[in-house]
């Protein structure tokens, strides 16, 4: 797919979401994100997506640097706290808004639930408040005005992925009302400021994907390059979470959690048990493909 063969350098990036220790599901993008970008001979940086306070697991930060260094991740740069990037996502939010392309909405969940169709990611925003003026003493979300252009995205991996955003989505939220920002536009605001050509991650976000090229295009900002992985699923094809307490990886045998990852992916294996994990990076890094990748959205694993 053409829109991942880019001259650029390539910078890749891992974007946990703080919300407890480091699982075999995120161990997979974590992983996936990082071989492909050091097979480019590109760099890798990891973002702490710690933007929702309310679903943050103290201290599960701090667990999951700990453990990816452990496996012998390495990051070029600092890590990126999204709690830390208020003003930016502030000023994104501003630039939609003064050029009306987002508006203040006041409607409740509950209203809308009422009116709306569902949609693929749940009711689709009938639209109500897109030409009311804000009520200032009302505590409102701000939503971004989407249309009927269909967005179209190459994905490595899954193939060719198209979108109406208005009919499929709807006029989405891009701050809450509670004053956190949506991760559909830290993300974007993140990417492009971290300069990042190549993302690598599961693809319980393909469905995300032209909501964010849409925002890179209202934004005037680049768009990346898209590979999403088949996402570990239980055998009730549940995503593992950390979130529904799935079993954490664990961090004394990185060796083998990294070499069931490498499977999972259907990378070739090393002909022996890598001695160290030295060993197992320069194989897997320098055996890495994308060709081999199962293009289904979710695969079982038996953790
Ligand atoms: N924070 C998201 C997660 O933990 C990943 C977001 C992304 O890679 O764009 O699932």
């Amino acid at each position: 797919m053409t829109e991942f063969v880019t001259n650029q350098r390539c910078r890749g990036r891992f974007a946990p979401s703080p919300t407890g220790p480091l699982h075999f599901g995120s161990l997979v993008a974590a992983l996936g994100s990082y071989l492909d970008a050091r097979r480019r001979g590109g760099e890798w940086l990891v973002r702490m997506e710690d933007l929702d306070r309310t679903r943050e697991v103290g201290g599960s930060a701090a667990l999951i640097l700990h453990t990816l260094e452990g496996f012998g991740f390495r990051w070029d740069d600092e890590v990126l706290y999204q709690s830390r990037r208020t003003d930016a996502y502030d000023a994104a939010v501003d630039e939609l808004t003064g050029a009306r392309l987002a508006y203040p909405c006041g409607c409740s969940r509950k209203a809308i639930g009422k009116e709306a169709e569902t949609g693929v990611e749940g009711p689709i925003y009938p639209g109500a408040c897109r030409k009311r003026p804000a009520d200032a003493g009302l505590t409102h979300s701000i939503r971004v005005l989407t249309d009927e252009r269909v967005i179209k995205v190459s994905d490595a991996i899954q193939g060719p992925v198209k979108q109406n955003l208005a009919r499929e989505i709807g006029d989405f939220v891009i701050r809450r009302a509670d004053g956190f920002h949506a991760y559909q536009l830290a993300v974007v605001v993140d990417d492009a400021w971290q300069g990042i050509t190549h993302i690598v991650r599961g693809a319980d976000l393909l469905n995300s994907t032209p909501r964010q090229c849409y925002l890179q295009q209202r934004l005037g900002l680049p768009r990346p390059g898209y590979a999403h992985l088949p996402l570990a699923v239980d055998g009730r094809g549940r995503k593992l979470s950390k979130q529904h307490r799935d079993a954490p990886v664990d961090p004394g045998r990185p060796l083998d959690a990294l070499l069931q990852a490498l499977a999972f992916l259907h990378q070739p294996l090393p002909p022996e048990r890598p001695a160290n994990l030295d060993e197992f990076w320069q194989w897997s890094i320098a055996h890495w493909s994308l060709a081999t990748i199962p293009v289904k959205p979710r695969v079982p694993v038996n953790p």
